[in-house]
């Protein structure tokens, strides 16, 4: 975990679009930097760690042969997924993420969002369209801690949090000497009783747990629903299947039945032709079939 003195109040990811934005999106996050430190809050800007790495080593997109399109995939996932995923998860205290159109183009901010979602690590997140709850993913939405319209109003939440929240106290929570910042609302609140001792994931301040209760118990569970339909509709399309299968074995069986049916004519037929024969060597040089009409003739012979 990366930690720096100068900057107790915890680490910050500044997550948004590069690929397409200009300048790899460098700007907003060396402006939002100065801000952060100003607060003691220590900015991790993956833009200017990638400019850093591209003086020293070259640039990155362009090493892999853009015909070599398996290189290219290798390329992204050991230099961009796994090396920014891992400062999202491993040394990040929280993300904030500008949401404007090269977020939209890209996946990496919607990743980062997600990971940092699935690691109980605070997402604050400044939209760039004023409508935020028709603009930004509701999915999006709902893997953030709280969202702003601009930056100013992000900074004055930043600086009204209590100093160190952000960082995981020794239980793993967000949280400082009973005071704790609710997962979903992103306000603080205390536990006045005693603290947390053991890791609660996600934190929730009272009123969020209020709401939380109602809306479980409001609707039933949409994860439980379809898994049972899903395990209704497969029994029923087994039994469907087999009530098939067995069908078409009756319908062979019926054709096997004639099959043999149609031999077992034909043998008698064969004895019975042979049992003419005998009795009418002269008749050797017609066909069979004209002397069908003697049958009845001929099972007496035979019989
Ligand atoms: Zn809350």
């Amino acid at each position: 975990m990366i930690s720096h003195k100068l900057y107790p109040r915890g680490s910050i990811y500044l997550s948004g679009g590069m690929q397409f934005a200009e300048n790899l999106g460098a700007d907003w996050r060396i402006k939002c930097s100065e801000r952060l430190q100003a607060m003691k809050y220590f900015p991790i800007d993956i833009a200017r760690m990638d400019k850093e790495y591209t003086k020293q080593y070259g640039q990155l997109y362009f090493i892999a042969d853009k015909q070599n399109h398996l290189q290219y995939k290798s390329n992204f996932r050991r230099h961009f997924i796994h090396a920014d995923v891992q400062l999202v998860i491993n040394d990040s205290d929280a993300l904030i993420v500008l949401y404007d159109e090269s977020v939209r183009r890209g996946a990496g901010t919607t990743s980062e969002v997600h990971e940092a979602y699935k690691n109980d690590i605070p997402v604050f997140l400044v939209s760039a369209y004023p409508d935020w709850q028709n603009e930004v993913p509701g999915w999006m939405q709902a893997e953030t801690t709280k969202v702003f319209t601009n930056f100013e109003s992000l900074y004055t939440y930043l600086e009204l949090l209590p100093f160190g929240i952000l960082k995981r106290d020794i239980y793993g929570n967000h949280g400082v000497k009973s005071q704790y910042l609710c997962s979903l609302c992103g306000d603080v609140f205390n536990k006045t009783k005693q603290h947390f001792v053991s890791k609660i994931s996600p934190t929730y301040c009272g009123d969020c747990v209020d709401l939380i209760t109602k809306t479980h118990e409001g609707h039933e569970d949409r994860y439980q629903f379809i898994l049972e339909v899903l395990e209704k509709e497969s029994i029923e399309e087994l039994n469907q299947v087999q009530i098939q299968a067995k069908d078409i074995q009756s319908r062979f069986t019926e054709m096997g039945k004639k099959v043999i049916m149609d031999r077992e004519a034909a043998n008698r037929r064969r004895i019975l032709d042979n049992a003419i024969r005998d009795q009418h060597p002269d008749w050797d040089d017609r066909d069979p079939a004209d002397i069908s009409d003697l049958e009845y003739f001929t099972t007496k012979v035979i019989t």
